[in-house]
């Protein structure tokens, strides 16, 4: 659960992931994706007055689509979509007739449909946004955005500071399967509940609004069958042309599926389908929260034929520190802080700044603990690294 306000310390006027307060002095508006807690503010009123006052929202296409369905909007309205890889540059003003230039890249944060991350360069500040991100370790060099060519060598961009997606940054979390591992095992299990008897129906109970299109895609890929979810999804998904041919709204097509409600014990799209042929999945991280995540998968003590999998859309520590050392940025604003893990965090940032690799910048300022960052409503539960739905 993002507890980023919105506001980057290096950049006035420019404002993401929050739209609301503070934020509506900003010019440009940025959103890397569509979850509840980066799009706080973002409503009909926000649109109308980005047109009256010429200012605009950018985001990724698939984001748009989501924004254009979600809020009932035209084509034709102040969102402007952000390409990936291709940077562009943006004009904008913070007081009246002054003129600021910043040039923005969009790269895929592996997190959910359209999530990106965004790379802000104005002058000689580099400012790296994660919004909420999972990248393998191993695809780093692999982002071209963010490294520069030094002869035959790329090396990575170097970053005043990264502002970053510390959801896991927590020892609850060093390790976490690959969603491809965590895929592996929901197909396993499917299909050998589908050979059993051809009544079966698989029951995939996944809590987030958006976030379990990979699953979806690869499940359907691997099975040959699509999956069925929920009208509203529909309507959205047969937008998107990577998951359009894996998706159906025809529940009688298919025995996969994501239509339901968390929770739900028997299949609200199909009446013929008795309790004792349904197979519930739930893919999520919640439920790991102090158990081995190397098990990915077991079965759960209390629900009866409910196979719960370790399915993270967000990176592990261990991944997050790899990120942190590889690119080694000046400084690190975590973007999910609340305030009674914030000493936890701090430390830990610290801990991995200390020892990441470039130390041969002498004036390299000590990681010290900066002002923390929270919204106050949503760091009253204990479990506050979650929302409810572990939508985040
Ligand atoms: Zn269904
Ligand atoms: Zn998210």
């Amino acid at each position: 659960m993002s507890t980023f306000l919105g506001l980057i310390e290096e950049l006035p006027g420019i404002s993401v992931d929050s739209f609301e307060g503070k934020n509506l002095d900003s010019s440009v508006f940025f959103l890397s994706h569509c979850h509840a807690d980066h799009m706080n503010g973002l409503n009909i009123s926000f649109f109308e007055s980005l047109e009256k006052y010429n200012k605009y929202l950018y985001c990724s296409p698939i984001s748009k689509i989501i924004l254009l369905n979600k809020f009932s909007l035209k084509e034709k309205c102040n969102i402007k979509e952000i390409y990936m890889d291709t940077p562009i540059i943006i004009e904008y003003e913070i007081k009246r007739g002054d003129n600021h230039v910043i040039s923005v890249l969009s790269i895929p944060a592996g997190h959910c449909p359209g999530s990106v991350m965004f790379l802000f360069e104005k002058h000689t500040i580099l400012i790296l946004y994660t919004g909420d991100f999972r990248i393998n370790p191993e695809d780093l060099p692999k982002l071209r955005s963010l490294h520069v060519k030094q002869g035959l060598r790329l090396l990575p961009k170097k970053l005043n500071r990264i502002y970053l997606d510390t959801t896991f940054l927590n020892p609850h979390f060093s390790y976490l399967p690959s969603r491809k591992e965590s895929v592996i095992k929901i197909y396993q299990m499917t299909n050998e509940w589908l050979d059993q008897d051809p009544r079966n129906v698989v029951m995939l109970e996944c809590s987030a609004l958006f976030g379990s299109e990979f699953l979806y895609m690869e499940l359907s890929k691997s099975l040959n069958k699509k999956i069925h979810v929920k009208d509203y999804l529909y309507d959205i998904y047969h937008n998107i042309a990577e998951l359009a041919p894996h998706i159906t709204n025809d529940s009688n097509s298919t025995p996969i599926h994501a239509c339901t409600n968390k929770s739900a014990r028997s299949l609200k799209c199909r009446y013929d389908v008795n309790k004792e042929n349904i197979l519930i999945i739930v893919p999520s991280v919640l439920k790991w929260q102090g158990k081995d995540t190397t098990k990915i998968a077991e079965w759960d003590e209390h629900r009866e034929k409910t196979y719960n999998v370790c399915y993270s859309m967000h990176s592990s520590l261990n991944e997050l520190k790899a990120f942190i050392q590889y690119f080694d940025p000046i400084d690190v604003f975590p973007c999910v802080c609340p305030r009674d893990q914030e000493q936890q965090i701090y430390d830990i940032l610290n801990e991995i700044m200390n020892k990441s690799s470039n130390q041969t910048l002498k004036n390299k300022p000590k990681y010290k603990l900066r002002l923390p960052c929270y919204k106050i409503s949503n760091v009253t539960t204990k479990n506050v690294y979650f929302s409810d739905d572990d939508s985040c």
